[in-house]
């Protein structure tokens, strides 16, 4: 993996990083759409699930890159998506308490 960031350098990767983001922004909103119905699409949800994990895989190799290169720690990452999640949650628990 380390070989990889060395051929083409951080920017490059970064810059994948952020396109492949992009496209799976992309393939995310597609789906929504199909599953609303409200604006068709000629896609079916299995195409638009197909399509997701497409690009689900191209951002996590991209993740996975600079994690095993330790540009970025998978720890830091861990800590902050659990408390990302708690408060997630306790936004959940406040609104349904509100309702
Ligand atoms: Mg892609």
């Amino acid at each position: 993996m380390n070989d990889i960031i060395e051929q083409v350098g951080l920017p490059a990767v970064l810059e994948m990083l952020g396109e492949e983001g992009a496209e799976m922004t992309h393939a995310s909103l597609k789906w929504a759409r199909q599953l609303r119905g409200e604006n068709p699409t000629p896609k079916t949800e299995e195409e638009c699930r197909e399509a997701l994990v497409e690009e689900v895989a191209d951002v996590q190799l991209m993740i996975d890159l600079l994690t095993m290169s330790g540009i970025i720690g998978d720890a830091e990452i861990r800590t902050r998506m659990g408390k990302k999640m708690l408060r997630w949650l306790d936004r959940l628990e406040a609104h349904h308490e509100e309702q």
